[in-house]
């Protein structure tokens, strides 16, 4: 076995799993492209570079993220703490400096005397499976890992589980969806149950039998009322790198309404197959809402892949009947990222199934966002370190925790896997009824900082 560890990618998560394998004294070789290459967002030759948005989101611990950087401050993650160094300020954010912050990384990975870097992009002249011999890996090469790095990815998991763009839906939770207008059912299994038998058919759409889908049904007026407000709305400006054909099957749904009045009721909001309960009838167009955890307290809202701005998708998502209060745990999303499918191919400590020695970490994983990008580095590095050590016992985190949240969530099978960010929505529920949503998520919060607390 080789006396180190290889990171590959020295982003956010790839700094971060180096300093928690480091400061065991135990030695990286931290693999970096930059400055000999740079992806398209990348431009400074510092590590941990900031490409977009200068926030790190919340610090509050009723917001997920803000719960989720507290977890982290509590397990000594070194870029949560030159984060806070290098904050500017943002009223309850954590908003950086990013020169400050990358430059600051940059020093402290330097400094640590395990930590060798090696500015080479693996793919090139060095390859990943000569690293995986005998060595244990973290690969952490972000949402625009090299080609050719991609291309070897691609070998050692298969061509079907490394994805190039993704595009999510906005996912609401289930408490949030007003149940007096939306009703269960699989489309022509619900008219079919109505035509064989009322009683089961009126249950069913109850919820008291539950099936796969919350429809949600719309009249002439609603609908026209919403497709103005979609057809109108801002959207996000893309990256150059970023502008690509449009796949009929993956389509923004604002591009689609653009086609015509009628276009998404021949589509996404095809009613063909329902009848709503409160008329009997069929309704004029149905949105449809699908679950997206293994709790059923998210669902995803079937075909709404957008990019809206966020503060679009509230407003013109919320006219749908039964989504004005909706709560959205994750806004729909288009861009350029790669990441594989690890809800078949990692566990909950970012570990590859068919290959123990090789660990994924940042976003390349299906996790969303700086702080999330860091706390998979943050399980990955102490992993890696558990079995530089041989230690056998994986070293998770409870699911009623952000961290173990997260890494439950991009581990668990999904046949439809988006990346995700941190969320309440994807944390097991209290065992008390709470309905007042900052009460609920203070005692989320405490719950999950007492775990975090008692595993240090
Ligand atoms: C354009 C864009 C904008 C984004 N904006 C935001 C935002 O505003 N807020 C937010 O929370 N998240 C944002 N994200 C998502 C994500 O949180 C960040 O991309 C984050 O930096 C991911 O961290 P990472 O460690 O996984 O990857 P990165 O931080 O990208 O680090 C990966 C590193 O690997 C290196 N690398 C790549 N290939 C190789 C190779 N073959 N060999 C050696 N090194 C290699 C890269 O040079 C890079 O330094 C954005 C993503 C993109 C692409």
């Amino acid at each position: 076995m080789k006396d180190y560890i290889t990171v590959i990618g020295a982003g956010l998560a790839g700094c971060e799993a180096a300093y928690q394998i480091a400061k065991e004294n135990i030695k990286v070789k931290l693999y970096e492209m930059k400055p000999r290459k740079y992806s398209p967002a990348h431009s400074s030759k510092n590590m941990a570079e900031i490409v977009c948005s200068n926030s790190f989101k919340s610090n509050l611990h009723t917001n997920a993220c803000g719960l989720l950087k507290e977890e982290l401050r509590i397990l000594d993650s070194l870029l949560i703490k030159v984060a806070d160094e290098s904050a500017v300020p943002a009223g309850q954010a954590l908003a950086v400096d990013r020169e400050m912050f990358s430059n600051k990384v940059t020093q402290y990975i330097k400094k640590m005397e395990y930590i060798e870097v090696i500015n080479e992009e693996v793919g090139d002249n060095i390859h990943l499976n000569e690293l995986i011999d005998d060595g244990i890996v973290i690969v952490a090469t972000g949402p625009l890992t090299s080609d050719l790095l991609s291309k070897e990815i691609m070998e050692l998991i298969g061509d079907n589980d490394l994805h190039f763009y993704d595009a999510a839906a906005p996912i609401v939770t289930k408490e949030s969806i007003d149940m007096n207008i939306a009703f269960w059912g699989d489309r022509y299994n619900q008219e079919r149950a109505k035509d064989e038998d009322v009683e089961l058919w009126k249950n069913r759409v109850k919820g008291i039998e539950k099936s796969d889908y919350i429809n949600l049904p719309m009249s002439k007026e609603e609908y026209e009322n919403f497709w103005n407000a979609l057809v109108n709305a801002d959207v996000v400006e893309l990256h150059k790198f970023e502008k690509r054909e449009i796949f009929e099957g993956c389509m923004p749904v604002e591009v689609m309404a653009k086609r015509g009045i009628d276009t998404l009721r021949y589509g996404p909001l095809k009613p063909v197959g329902f009848t709503d309960p409160r008329t009997g009838y069929r309704p004029y167009a149905l949105v449809q809402l699908r679950q997206d955890n293994t709790d059923g307290t998210i669902y995803n809202i079937v075909g709404f892949q957008t990019n809206l701005k966020f503060g679009e998708q509230k407003r013109v998502f919320s006219l749908i009947p039964g989504l004005e209060n909706a709560d959205f745990q994750k806004y729909g999303v288009m861009h350029r990222n790669t990441y594989i499918n690890s809800t078949k191919l990692l566990d909950a400590t970012y570990n590859f199934n068919k290959n123990k020695n090789l660990f994924f970490a940042g976003q390349i994983t299906g996790v969303e966002g700086y702080v999330e990008s860091i706390s998979s580095g943050l399980v990955a590095g102490l992993n890696a370190v558990r079995k530089f050590k041989g230690d056998t016992e994986k070293n998770e985190f409870n699911e009623s925790t952000m961290i173990g949240a997260l890494a439950k969530y991009i581990s668990t099978e999904n046949e439809r896997f988006q990346p995700m960010n941190a969320n309440f929505g994807i944390i097991p529920a209290l065992d008390e009824k709470i309905k007042d949503k900052r009460l609920r998520y203070e005692k989320l919060a405490d719950r999950a900082l007492k775990l975090i607390k008692n595993k240090v």
